[in-house]
């Protein structure tokens, strides 16, 4: 089996690598080999330990660019070897928040 280094905030303000198992997609995914990653100040709320949303341990690196490696069944939109970038939130896009483009606010 492959695997892959992933890193963890453990508790507030501590980072650990840990080795995890590379998994196939599922229907509706794509396995993407993450190129670069930004930090952005939900991470930093997150490595304080101080976000409303998200408790610890958990995995940051929300907003990544990679390569699609590998497609799960179903999936048209991309295909192995395409250069994409993450929208890392899913929206429902009928609630209050969505239908006023906040979905970063969505409700579900
Ligand atoms: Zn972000
Ligand atoms: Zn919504």
């Amino acid at each position: 089996m492959e695997m892959f280094r992933e890193g963890i905030i453990s508790e507030p303000g501590k980072v650990v690598l840990r080795q995890r198992e590379k998994r196939k997609p599922k229907e509706g995914e794509a396995l993407i080999r993450i190129k670069s990653s930004a930090v952005c100040g939900s991470d930093m709320h997150i490595f304080s330990g101080r976000h409303p949303y998200v408790s610890l341990p958990t995995t940051v690196g929300h907003e990544v660019a990679g390569v699609v490696e590998e497609t799960g069944s179903g999936v048209t939109a991309v295909k192995a070897g395409d250069r994409v970038c993450v929208e890392p939130l899913i929206a429902c896009g009928g609630c209050y928040y969505c239908r006023r483009g906040r979905y970063d606010y969505c409700e579900t």
